[in-house]
């Protein structure tokens, strides 16, 4: 090999990844599943890509295992959302490094994650790593879009290539600084995203006659002022006792949990918030196509997200209390994806909990539920996988990479990611010996 360190090694695969557009859709994620490929078949390790259809290949690398262990999968996904270069400071897929920094599309989300996956397995596989049970690494389509073509795909048509007992994917690393102690948040589970439609009905009619109709529109605001009002019961998972228990030495009453995060510092109120109850957001509405006719028939979605465990049956009756009896409307459940779990006393944890010890003495690993939702529900559900999301960002503020993620001028701290495969290094020996 031309590089001289896990460092530059790690640095210059993320550059190239970003220069490869997957962005999706389309996705064009075979692109980087080939270089992907090229380079680890380079360092030895044995590659398969695996694709619904051709442009949108999966890739899934392994190092075998003598037999026995447990198996470990470095999960992450090499499609990209939409970047426009006018809001850019450096073109979105340059791969630029600037200021000890690597610029570009998927810089944190998540390229970084792949290279350091990549870099972890290939170096591991140069220096004769021989676990007892598999290592494996898969680069997967499709994550942003979640249209098929990728590891709910791949766990459904081929099981055997992704079937593993642990995986680390995305969904959390960041480092927080509370009221003077350090903690790496974990995630190990994710709410449930169950969007639903509500249909107003009325009777259209001129808008220059506004009393002869009966307006839908103005009878949904009355919907929507109410879903904004939602103050739900707050209710305690384990992940977020776990937070609590690390980072306030006691689990607080579910009613004062938001107090006294909030005593330690803002960004613990923050991110416990979303994590109490399920949420209800409305951010789609139509009505009328036209200006002078009054519309007999207003939609509004609402974006709502539930609790791991809860399901839209259960909580359809908590809906309707919040809508109110005196606008009739129709509610139609779009889809149901997420609101998995995976337990906190494993060995993973323990390897997440020693890695962090090691990486900044005093600081402590924290669990939490990711608000939005990743691949790792899929693992889950058709493997009972132990799956966590973690990668670690010490150098990079969390609020700043927050910003960035989905946004202009996204970049991580070339540091960071040789971090990350320090990491994906450590959980491999731990898991896979
Ligand atoms: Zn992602």
């Amino acid at each position: 090999m031309a590089v001289t360190s896990l460092r530059g090694e790690v640095s210059d695969l993320l550059s190239r990844l970003i220069r490869v557009d997957t962005t999706n859709p389309p996705g064009n994620e075979t692109a980087a599943a080939e270089l992907l490929r090229d380079y680890l078949e380079e360092n030895g390790v044995e590659c398969e890509l695996y694709a619904r259809v051709p442009e949108r290949a999966n890739l899934v690398a392994r190092i075998r295992g003598s037999g026995g262990g447990p198996s470990l999968l470095l999960l992450s996904h090499t499609d990209v959302v939409l970047a426009d270069p006018s809001e850019w400071s450096v073109p979105p897929f340059s791969g630029e490094v600037r200021d000890g920094e690597i610029w570009g599309r998927g810089a944190l989300d998540m390229k970084s994650q792949v290279a350091a996956s990549a870099v972890a397995i290939a170096s591991l596989a140069r220096e004769g790593f021989s676990p007892a049970g598999d290592l494996l690494f898969a680069a997967t389509a499709d994550e942003e879009s979640g249209t098929g073509f990728g590891l709910e795909w791949l766990c459904e048509e081929h099981p055997d290539a992704v079937r593993c007992d642990y995986a680390v994917n995305e969904g959390a690393g960041d480092r927080l600084e509370l009221a003077g102690g350090v903690y790496y948040l974990c995630s190990a589970a994710e709410k449930m995203s169950a969007p639903f439609r509500l249909r107003v009905h009325g009777r259209s009619g001129h808008a220059s006659m506004p009393g002869i109709a009966d307006n839908a529109l103005v009878k949904a605001a009355r919907l929507i002022e109410r879903l904004a009002a939602y103050r739900p019961e707050p209710q305690l998972q384990p992940e977020v006792e776990g937070f609590l228990r690390t980072v306030l030495g006691e689990v607080p009453s579910p009613g004062s949990v938001l107090e006294r995060a909030r005593d330690v510092h803002p960004t613990a109120a923050e991110v416990v918030e979303p994590l109490l109850a399920m949420t209800l957001a409305p951010t789609i509405i139509s009505a009328s196509q036209k200006r002078n006719v009054i519309p007999a028939l207003c939609e509004i979605v609402v974006d709502c997200r539930l609790l791991p465990g809860q399901h839209p049956a259960a909580v359809e009756p908590v809906v309707r209390a919040v809508l109110g009896g005196d606008v009739e409307y129709d509610l139609e459940w779009l889809e149901a994806h997420g609101g998995t779990r995976s337990p906190l006393d494993t060995p993973l944890w323990h390897a997440v909990e020693e890695f962090v010890a090691a990486t900044e003495p005093g600081a402590r690993a924290a669990p939490i539920c990711v608000a939005g939702f990743t691949d790792s529900h899929w693992l889950r559900e058709a493997f009972g996988t132990v799956a966590y999301g973690f990668f670690p960002l010490r150098t990079m503020p969390a609020d700043v990479a927050a910003q960035l993620i989905h946004s202009a001028d996204e970049r991580v701290p070339v540091d960071d990611v040789e971090l990350g495969v320090e990491w994906l290094r450590h959980a491999a020996r731990t898991i896979c010996s």
